[in-house]
């Protein structure tokens, strides 16, 4: 077979590891594991997306909703947006696709941080276009030097906003002057992933009718806890929304996604909750780190990177002792290694785990 030659130095992504995965290939007991890896809520689905799912259970024969009505209408009302400003995705890794589908070929290149969410970079390569890394500042987006960057070929710059895996944040001022001085035929990917973790958010919403070259992207992986479920969305103009739509497969959001997404977004208690254990759990590592002398990036997001030396060595032994963590090689880290943000008890846990190590 003639493979497309884009996938012979491909880079592979390699997700945070399954707890039943570590499980069998450690022959130790699942309950025994916790998963500080992918940054998912260590509070579980909402009550309320449960019971939602259960309810579509029944109805799984059916193919679901093709334009997702309710769960669309909702989150545009929620969001004092149009309905027609609302993409859906399998998560918002799919929404990447889309943009790389409909903006990326060969001769096009995207520019992005050091440091970057991996999926970027994978699929511009994928799409056969080059990709521009702007080195970091103090591990986050250097937004002006990023801009600069940008060359005639440029089609996207991608921003995740905090980032993943730093956690870093960049400014309101540098970001309204990135999005004010990108020319017109570059779109901005806003990723903002971990948007609801932010006690005080640049709220870019109202450009995006004026700024057909802006979409926002957010999900439901993160604060709502429904990774498992895949759904992310992103927010844009209503025309390149509507060139998006071109290349969505019909059924990407399965029935269950739309009903527990539709059940999570009622359930404000459940995410006031995350985002108080997750705050109480970053100021637990920062205080922690200090005190044991571990540098970190300062975090604005459900994770912490701290730097302990030999990052894949520290992963394999963490493991061992029952705790997944992400080794940070794959990101030009090896030094580091990311700690979701978890309950009391598996903070506390993986503390401790940490400072026998040491
Ligand atoms: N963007 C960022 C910055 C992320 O950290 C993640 C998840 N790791 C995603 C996008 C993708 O999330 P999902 O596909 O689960 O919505």
């Amino acid at each position: 077979m003639q493979l497309n030659p884009q996938l012979a130095d491909l880079p592979v992504y390699h997700p945070g590891r399954p707890l039943e995965e570590v499980a069998r290939e450690l022959d130790l007991p699942l309950g025994e594991l916790i998963k500080l890896a992918s940054n998912e809520n260590p509070l579980g689905p909402s009550p309320k997306a449960i019971k939602a799912m259960q309810e579509t259970a029944s109805k799984i024969h059916l193919y679901p909703d093709g334009n997702a009505f309710y769960i669309r209408n909702r989150l545009a009302n929620k969001l004092e947006v149009e309905t027609d400003n609302l993409i859906f995705g399998n998560g918002s890794n799919e929404i990447i696709e889309f943009v790389a589908h409909a903006l990326l070929g060969p001769d096009t290149n995207i520019v992005v941080s050091q440091y970057c969410f991996a999926i970027y970079p994978i699929v511009a390569h994928l799409a056969g276009a080059g990709c521009i890394i702007v080195p970091a500042k103090d591990h986050g987006h250097n937004l002006p030097a990023m801009l600069e960057a940008i060359t005639p070929d440029t089609r996207i710059v991608f921003v995740a906003n905090p980032n993943n895996p730093t956690g870093t944040l960049a400014s309101k001022n540098e970001v309204m002057n990135l999005i004010e001085n990108l020319p017109d035929q570059v779109l901005l990917v806003m990723d903002e992933a971990y948007f609801e973790f932010l006690d005080d958010p640049v709220n870019m919403l109202p450009l995006i009718n004026t700024k057909p070259n802006l979409l926002l992207m957010r999900t439901f992986s993160k604060i709502y806890g429904l990774a498992g479920l895949r759904v992310g969305y992103g927010i844009g103009h209503p025309d390149f929304i509507a060139a998006l739509e071109k290349v969505r497969q019909p059924f990407n959001l399965n029935a269950m996604a739309q009903a527990a997404a539709l059940a999570a977004l009622d359930d404000d208690e459940h995410l006031q909750q995350t985002r108080k254990i997750n705050k109480a759990g970053l100021k637990f590592f920062e205080s922690a780190f200090e005190s044991l002398g571990i540098n970190y990036v300062r975090s604005h997001a459900n994770f912490i990177l701290a730097k302990v030396g030999n990052g894949q060595q520290t992963f394999l032994d963490l493991q061992k002792k029952g705790i997944i963590t992400r080794p940070m090689v794959g990101y030009q880290l090896p030094e580091w290694i990311r700690i979701s943000i978890g309950t009391t008890e598996q903070n506390d846990r993986c503390l401790n785990a940490l400072t026998e190590l040491r």
